[in-house]
């Protein structure tokens, strides 16, 4: 009986496996179609349109901020305690 819930269980992981590879493919050829930072932002707003309170949210484009030194926490005016700061704010408030 043991044997048999074993056999079970191992054919479920490989068809979570085989189901989340296939999605994953999807996923990136619908970002590779539209770009992967608009479909971060599209799936974040829909996210939390429909989730207000739990939804997982993104940031802006690693391109646009650099890390802040500040170590103040939430009473940083650059980075208000997240620990990136936008470089154009960083360069007005230097
Ligand atoms: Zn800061």
């Amino acid at each position: 009986m043991k044997h048999v819930k074993s056999v079970e269980l191992k054919e479920e992981v490989r068809r979570i496996h085989q189901h989340n590879a296939h999605m994953a493919a999807e996923v990136v050829r619908l970002c590779e179609r539209e770009g992967f930072g608009f479909v971060i932002y599209a799936a974040a707003n829909e996210w939390r349109r429909r989730d207000p309170v739990g939804a997982h949210t993104v940031g802006p484009c690693a391109v646009f901020t650099e890390p802040c030194d500040c170590k103040r926490g939430r009473s940083c005016d650059k980075c208000h305690g997240c620990g990136w700061q936008f470089k154009r704010v960083a360069k007005k408030r230097a």
